[in-house]
């Protein structure tokens, strides 16, 4: 067998042109273009690689990205107060505040000041307990990538059996929620989970984000599973790679998606696609 590639380059192209329709549709409606605030605290290369391509996605779909960048002697009274400014701005509905803060700055300030209206990566303590409960929310954007791209590629989940392998607060766990949400029977492994390949054989969909290149390896995946690679780990000469050994699951799994070009293309757009859709997306 050889897997369909989930090819993030094309979703994200056909995502791209849904958000420029909604972003027209927000400006007729509001008379003005939906804006998003981006909170930098590091001043590292990454971040701003980062960073610069969060505001050029937000350029080509017509959201107004606005970068604010705190200074190097901020406290958490002054990131709180830049938070609160930004809550009060009628021109943003969505903010982003970049993980990780610097080591002196608390990312509790951030998840109980930022106005659960605009937390449009789900970090805060609301958006927590709203996906939990199952309400309408906020999701970690890399989350709402992967269901994306399932949803694009027209993988069913309802009913299914769901593997993911890691469990941090920003991908793996909530992720296992929406799956278990829209109906998988879900397994959470993780770096003390024994026998990791009798998990990962079982999955219907593996899903994988654990940060570790070459974990998953081609007799770890049932024939024909969708394998979700969420991984992004940077070699030694600067290339980036997944969790999954690419080349050997591509002849077992029945769809792949590749590191680059797979889940990360998409989860810029869909911190846009929140923002846009912010109003609908919160539930009190
Ligand atoms: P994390 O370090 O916070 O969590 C990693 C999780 O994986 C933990 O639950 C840990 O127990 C588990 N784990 C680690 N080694 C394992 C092993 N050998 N076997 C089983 N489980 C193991 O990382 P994170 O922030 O959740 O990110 C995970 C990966 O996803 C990283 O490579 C990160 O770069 C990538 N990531 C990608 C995107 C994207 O847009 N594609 C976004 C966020 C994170």
């Amino acid at each position: 067998m050889t897997a369909t590639i989930l090819d993030g380059r094309a979703i994200g192209q056909a995502v791209r042109d849904d958000l420029a329709r909604l972003a027209a549709e927000y400006r007729a409606a509001n008379g003005r273009p939906a804006g998003l605030a981006i909170v930098r605290a590091g001043w590292d290369a990454a971040s701003a690689v980062y960073t610069n391509a969060l505001v050029r996605a937000a350029d080509g779909v017509g959201v107004v990205a606005t970068v604010v960048t705190l200074a190097a002697d901020v406290d958490d009274t002054g990131l709180r107060g830049r938070i609160e400014a930004l809550n009060a701005d009628e021109m943003v509905q969505g903010i982003l505040v970049q993980l990780p803060l610097p080591p002196h700055l608390s990312q509790r300030v951030v998840a109980e000041t930022l106005d659960p209206r605009k937390d449009v990566d789900g970090i805060s303590l609301r958006s927590a307990g709203n996906l939990f409960l199952r309400l309408p929310s906020f999701v970690p954007s890399t989350c709402a990538a992967v269901l994306e791209m399932l949803d694009r590629a027209g993988i069913a989940v309802a009913g299914r059996r769901a593997v993911v392998v890691g469990a941090s607060n920003v991908v793996g766990k909530p992720l296992a929620f929406l799956l278990l949400h829209r109906d998988a029977t879900v397994t959470v492994c993780h770096i003390y989970t024994r026998d990791l390949a009798v998990w990962t054989r079982q999955a219907d969909i593996l899903l994988v984000a654990a940060g570790k290149p070459g974990l998953i390896t081609a007799e770890m995946v049932k024939p024909g599973a969708t394998v979700i690679d969420v991984g992004i780990n940077v070699r030694p000469d600067n290339t980036l790679v997944g969790d999954v050994d690419f080349d050997g699951v591509a002849a077992v799994a029945g769809a792949l998606s590749p590191v680059p070009g797979g889940v990360g293309q998409l989860t810029n757009l869909m911190l846009l696609k929140q923002t846009l859709l912010a109003p609908s997306l919160w539930s009190e």
